[in-house]
C-alpha cells in the first residue's frame, strides 16, 4: 500500500441519505453512484441492507452496475445484518463488509445493554463471520472518541486478529476537537497490537463544525482512509465534506504530503447532482462548492484578482469543475449536441428519458435565449429523476390577483390510469394548487419548507422549487433490535423546475407526495372519490 495515498470512502448513499428529508430512490442512488465512480472515490458505502428491503435492493444494483470503486455495505454486529450486507455486495467486483458496534460505556449500557466483555466477544465473533464471507472487512467501534481507551485498544486488536483489514475510528457524535482527535489516532497506533496490518480510517461528524479539521488532523497521524460525504450531508449536522477534504489535501499538499485519486474537476458536478436529488441546497458560503466560493465582492480583492489571480485565490475554479457556464446550448442545438452535453455533465440517460428531456429542452429554448448547464440540470432533475410516479400531474391552472380569490384547478392521473380533476381556493395561488392536489390524493402531510430559486439570472429564468413535507408513516424497519412497528414522523423532499413558478411548485409537491406514498406502501389504494 502506498503510504502517501489517502483512501476516499464516500458514504453519501448511507450516512448522507440519513439526513432528514434526503431520501433517495434506487434510480437516484444508482445515478449518484455512477457519478461517484467518475469522481474517482475509492470506496462507495452504498447502504445498510438490513435496514430495509429497498436498501438491500439498491446496494445489489449498485454492486452489479457500478465498476471501479469498492462497494461497501454496513452491518451491525448481528449475524443476519452481516448476511444481508454480504447479499448486497456479493456481486461487486470489489466488495467490503463494514461492521460496527458501540464501545462507549454510555452506549453499551443504555442502548446495547451489554457489558464490555460481551461487546468484545460479539465484535470478535462477528468480524470473524464477516471475514468468512468477504476478504475485505472494515470494523468500527461506534462512539470511539468517547470510549475508554484501554477497552478500545482491546476491541480493535481483537478485530485485527479476526481479520479486519480497515479499522475505522468514528467521532459519532461530533464531540472531538482536532488536537484531541489526532492524539487519539496516535495512541491507537502506539497501543493496539497488530495495528500495522490494518488501514486506519476516520469518520467525523460536524456537530461542532470540526469534521473536516478532525479528519485532516488524523491524516497527519497516519490515518489513510477518510469517510466523508458530498456536500457534508449526513446525520444531524452531517459528516466531513468530501470536497473540502479533497481540496484541502490538494491545495495544501506541501503540508500534508499525501494525495487522493479523486478527479477534482468532477467535484462541482457531483455536488450539484446530490443537491438536486436530495432537495438539500448548498449554502452560498459553503467551502469549495458554495455559490459564493469563487466570487469576490470587495473592490480591493477584485482589483487584485484582475492584476493577478493568485493574489486572493488559493484554488482555481476550473480545478473543481466550475466552468464558465453562460451559454452552452441554444434554440438550434440538436439532439446530438444535447445528449453530448449531458454526457459531459455526467448524466447518462436511457433513450426514453433522453427523449423526454430533449422535448423539455426544446420547449425551454423557445422561451429562453440561452440555456446554461444549470438549466440543463434543472430539466434533468425535474423530468428524469423524479420518484416513481403514483400520481402524475397532467395540468394545473390558476387564477389569482389582488382582487381575486386565488383558485386552482388540477388534473392528475391516478395509479390506475384514471384521470381526476378537482379545484380549490386558498390564501395564494400555490396554496390553492396544493389544496386542490390534497383533495385528490388525500395523504395527510404538513408543508414545512418551501423555497424558490432562479436557476440563472434574468427575467426568463427557470424557477426551481424545493419543498419539504412532514408526515407520519409506519416504520417498517426490519431491524431485529427494535422489531415493533412504530409510527414515525418523516420528512420528504421534492423538487420541480419550470419557467412558470406555479407549475414548478405543483411539480415539487407531486414529487414529495409520490415519495411519501411510496414509503407508505399505499400505491394500490385509490381514494374512493369519484370524479
Ligand atoms: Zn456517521
Amino acid at each position: 500500500m502506498d503510504r502517501n495515498h489517502v483512501i476516499i470512502f464516500d458514504t453519501t448513499l448511507r450516512d448522507g441519505e440519513q439526513s432528514p428529508g434526503a431520501t433517495l430512490n434506487t434510480d437516484e442512488k444508482l445515478e449518484v453512484a455512477r457519478q461517484l465512480a467518475r469522481l474517482g472515490v475509492d470506496v462507495i458505502e452504498a447502504g445498510f441492507p438490513a435496514s430495509s428491503p429497498g436498501d438491500l435492493d439498491a446496494v445489489q444494483r449498485i454492486s452489479r452496475e457500478i465498476h471501479g470503486p469498492t462497494i461497501c455495505a454496513l452491518a451491525r454486529c448481528i449475524r443476519s445484518d452481516i448476511d444481508a450486507a454480504w447479499q448486497g455486495v456479493q456481486e461487486a467486483a470489489r466488495r467490503r463488509i463494514h461492521v460496527f458496534i458501540s464501545t462507549s460505556d454510555i452506549q453499551m449500557e443504555y442502548q446495547l445493554r451489554m457489558t464490555r466483555d460481551q461487546v468484545l466477544a460479539r465484535a470478535r465473533e462477528m468480524v470473524a463471520h464477516a471475514r468468512s464471507l468477504c476478504d475485505d472487512v472494515e470494523f468500527s467501534p461506534m462512539d470511539a472518541s468517547r470510549s475508554d481507551r484501554e477497552f478500545l485498544y482491546a476491541v480493535l486488536s481483537a478485530a485485527i486478529e479476526e481479520g479486519a483489514t480497515t479499522l475505522n475510528i468514528p467521532d459519532t457524535v461530533g464531540y472531538s476537537v482536532p488536537g484531541e482527535f489526532a492524539s487519539l489516532i496516535r495512541d491507537i497506533r502506539t497501543h493496539t497490537p497488530g495495528i500495522e496490518k490494518a488501514t486506519i480510517s476516520v469518520h467525523c461528524h460536524n456537530d461542532l463544525g470540526m469534521a473536516t479539521a478532525n479528519s485532516l488532523a488524523a491524516v497527519l497521524e497516519g490515518a489513510r482512509q477518510i469517510e466523508c460525504t458530498i456536500n457534508g450531508l449526513g446525520e444531524r449536522a452531517g459528516n466531513a465534506a468530501l470536497e473540502e477534504i479533497v481540496m484541502a489535501l490538494y491545495t495544501r499538499r506541501d503540508y500534508f504530503g499525501v494525495s487522493s485519486n479523486v478527479v477534482t474537476q468532477e467535484l462541482y458536478p457531483t455536488s450539484r447532482m446530490v443537491s438536486s436529488f436530495t432537495g438539500l441546497s448548498v449554502q452560498a458560503n459553503k467551502a469549495v462548492v458554495g455559490a459564493n466560493a469563487f466570487s469576490h465582492e470587495s473592490g480591493i480583492h477584485q482589483d487584485g484578482i484582475l492584476k493577478h489571480r493568485q493574489t486572493y485565490e488559493i484554488m482555481d475554479a476550473h480545478m473543481i469543475g466550475l466552468t464558465d457556464s453562460s451559454l452552452v446550448l441554444g434554440k438550434h442545438s440538436g439532439r446530438h449536441a444535447f445528449a453530448d452535453k449531458l454526457e459531459q455533465m455526467g448524466y447518462h440517460l436511457e433513450p426514453e428519458d433522453l427523449n423526454r428531456a430533449f422535448a423539455r429542452f426544446k420547449e425551454l429554448a423557445d422561451r429562453k435565449k440561452s440555456i446554461t448547464e444549470r438549466d440543463l440540470e434543472a430539466i434533468v432533475s425535474d423530468e428524469v429523476f423524479q420518484p416513481g410516479e403514483v400520481y402524475r400531474l397532467l395540468q394545473v391552472q390558476v387564477s389569482a390577483g389582488d382582487k381575486a380569490i386565488p383558485t386552482a384547478t388540477v388534473q392528475l392521473e391516478g395509479p390506475d390510469g384514471r384521470v381526476i380533476t378537482d379545484a380549490a381556493h386558498g390564501t395564494g395561488p400555490v396554496d390553492a394548487v396544493y389544496k386542490a392536489i390534497n383533495r385528490i390524493v388525500q395523504v395527510p402531510n404538513e408543508l414545512v419548507e418551501f423555497s424558490i430559486n432562479a436557476v440563472t439570472e434574468g427575467i426568463d429564468a427557470v424557477g426551481e422549487v424545493t419543498i419539504r413535507i412532514e408526515a407520519c408513516v409506519d416504520d417498517e424497519s426490519t431491524m431485529p433490535l427494535n422489531a415493533q412497528t412504530e409510527r414515525r414522523k418523516l420528512l420528504f423532499s421534492g423538487h420541480g423546475a419550470n419557467t412558470d413558478i406555479i407549475v414548478a411548485s405543483a411539480r415539487a409537491y407531486m414529487s414529495a407526495l409520490n415519495k411519501l406514498i411510496a414509503v407508505r406502501g399505499q400505491a394500490a389504494t385509490v381514494p374512493p372519490r369519484a370524479n
